[in-house]
């Protein structure tokens, strides 16, 4: 799932390619990814693209003041292709094709962005807005993981009482980082993913907001001016040890270990974040039982 340094990225994108561009021909190939009907997409054809946003996990395309919003969940991506195919895709269809926009550039190119989703569940959600923040998910959110001041950071963990893992993943929290950058965000700072929120140490929280700008702010910089195709591997290169389990850490040569759920897993270090302990991981007992 693309989190806030791909979103950042993906922003920078737009505003290097489509400003300036002048919306075309909007295909829709899966009805159920556009969450609203008023005003309907056709609304952005014809219109000039202005600029671009990002709001926590949300990436938004400025035409004129109309919004085109999506959230591309775990599954989706964002393409950008030079000769598009004219021909309307077919609705149902099984290609991973969401929703395509096509372009006038001034030059005269014909390109589009395509919205694509992998896999079975289908989260992709686009929204055609005047106000991005009418987009449900974009109310909710916690203010932005790069705005904040460790002051800030430190007031919304005391806020709350839970294990930090799950805290900094809450949108409603903190906004923008997902699984796999809290994975890297709690391996750098050197805290268990199970450390509970209140009664971290101030030394810990002082830690973990470091390691926040840090990790982000390292991925946005190698991520930014990448070509979209590149992102997702440009993310995954980054890590150390999120989906890394069974590897050696590269900080310490301890084996990455994993913590499974129903839907997912995370990972982590024990001799760098545990003090050796190993996390009880449900999938794992049951197995063993
Ligand atoms: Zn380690």
């Amino acid at each position: 799932m693309p989190e806030l340094p791909e979103i950042e990225a993906l922003a920078q994108f737009l505003r290097d390619h489509a400003v300036g561009a002048v919306v075309g021909r909007v295909d829709v190939a899966a009805l159920s990814a556009v969450k609203t009907f008023d005003p309907p997409v056709t609304a952005l054809s014809g219109r000039d693209v202005t600029g671009a946003g990002r709001w926590g996990k949300f990436l938004g395309m400025d035409c004129g003041g109309l919004w085109l919003i999506t959230h591309l969940s775990r599954g989706g991506w964002l393409r950008w292709v030079d000769e598009p195919n004219p021909l309307p895709p077919k609705p149902g269809g099984k290609s991973p094709l969401a929703l395509r926009v096509h372009f006038f550039t001034p030059e005269g190119a014909t390109p589009a962005i395509d919205l694509t989703e992998a896999g079975t569940k289908k989260r992709l959600a686009v929204y055609v807005v005047e106000d991005p923040l009418v987009v449900p998910g974009i109310a909710r959110l916690g203010p932005d993981a790069l705005a904040l001041t460790e002051d800030e950071f430190d007031a919304l963990l005391k806020s709350t009482s839970q294990r930090i893992k799950t805290a900094i993943v809450d949108q409603t929290l903190i906004a923008g980082i997902g699984n796999a950058y809290s994975d890297e965000i709690l391996h750098t700072a050197k805290i268990s993913p199970f450390a509970n929120t209140r009664t971290m140490s101030a030394e810990k929280v002082s830690r973990l907001y470091t390691a926040m700008r840090t990790v982000l702010l390292d991925a946005v910089d190698r991520s930014v001016g990448q070509d979209a195709a590149r992102l997702k591997g440009e993310k995954r290169s980054g890590m150390r040890v999120h989906a890394r389990t069974g590897q050696a850490c590269p900080v310490c040569g301890d084996t990455v270990r994993e913590v499974s759920y129903a839907e997912r897993s995370f990972q982590y270090c024990a001799t760098c974040q545990t003090d050796g302990k190993v996390l009880a991981d449900r999938r794992m007992s049951r197995l063993l039982k």
